[in-house]
């Protein structure tokens, strides 16, 4: 009777232990019997963020993977925020084109009044002003000024205007000497007004403008050689009495040109050459001459 008593006993125990262990489960982190199963969150990669993948089970479980390279921004050109004014400067920006992140700021400057303006060069003897070329003159209609710095323009410089595209020139009766090559090869120049207080055109001074159809020279005193080389729309040319010096082949392939001459014969001081011409219209080697032109 004394085991049969201790055989139930330690059956009632088990049996205790046993209804205890259903009723409080498997403890919350025991996952002996659990296979995770991941679900993927992908997150893309932006301007300044590395992109990458989360991996995560319903139990709670996760990690992290599949990392990507953040993207960089993309950079605009200047974008204008407010455009300068005479009275205020303006502003800019550079933005990420994507993200519209602002990378960098800058004030635009003030405006400041353009004064467009020949250039000029002052004198050896600071006396008057050259002038030496277009500057930041856009016009092609150019009138010289008298004047420059309150000292008078006196001469149209070497090379000033060679190879602008200047339709129109003004020049003013302070000028005494068109330089050396001063309007060569401008094209575009159909009209030059040359005032009689011009005594010198010097050497290659309209080398090559072909658009000029007529010039009118009234005090000029001397024509350099070759001064109108090349002019080969000019189709009359008047050459008042004063004009004591003509220097060789001055008309040179000036192929339409006929010359009036107010002197009755060629002065001594003309080269004897002054009117030599390639292939003048005429057949000769020379331009066409009118001695003892009269002007109205
Ligand atoms: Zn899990
Ligand atoms: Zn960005």
């Amino acid at each position: 009777m004394k085991n049969l008593q201790k055989i139930l006993t330690t059956l009632l125990l088990a049996g205790a232990t046993l209804a205890c262990a259903t009723a409080c489960g498997p403890a919350p982190n025991d996952s002996v019997e659990h296979t995770h199963t991941y679900e993927k969150t992908v997150k893309a990669p932006t301007c300044t963020k590395i992109g990458y993948t989360i991996y995560a089970c319903k139990c709670g479980d996760y990690y992290i993977d599949d990392r990507v390279q953040l993207l960089g921004h993309t950079v605009s050109d200047w974008i204008v925020d407010k455009e300068a004014t005479y009275e205020e400067a303006g502003a800019q920006h550079v933005e990420c084109t994507v993200c519209h992140e602002i990378l960098q700021t800058k004030d635009i400057p003030i405006l400041e009044e353009v004064i467009e303006e020949l250039s000029y060069t002052l004198s050896k003897d600071e006396t008057y002003y050259i002038v030496s070329g277009i500057g930041n003159c856009k016009d092609t209609d150019i009138v010289i000024p008298s004047t420059y710095n309150g000292k008078p323009v006196k001469t149209i410089g070497y090379l000033a205007f060679s190879r602008d595209k200047l339709t129109s020139v003004v020049i003013p009766d302070s000028v005494t000497m068109i330089d050396q090559m001063a309007f060569a090869m401008c094209d575009n120049l159909t009209s030059v007004v040359i005032p009689d207080s011009v005594t010198t055109i010097n050497r290659m001074a309209f080398y090559n403008c072909d658009g000029l159809t007529s010039i009118v020279i009234n005090g000029v005193t001397t024509i350099d050689k070759e001064a109108f080389f090349g002019c080969s729309g000019l189709t009359s040319i008047v050459i008042v009495d004063g004009v004591t010096t003509i220097g060789q082949a001055a008309f040179d392939w000036c192929k339409m040109l006929t010359i009036y001459c107010e002197a009755e014969e060629k002065p001594e001081g003309w080269d004897d050459n002054w009117n030599y011409c390639r292939k003048h219209s005429n057949g000769t080697d020379y331009c066409s001459v009118v001695w003892g032109y009269k002007s109205e």
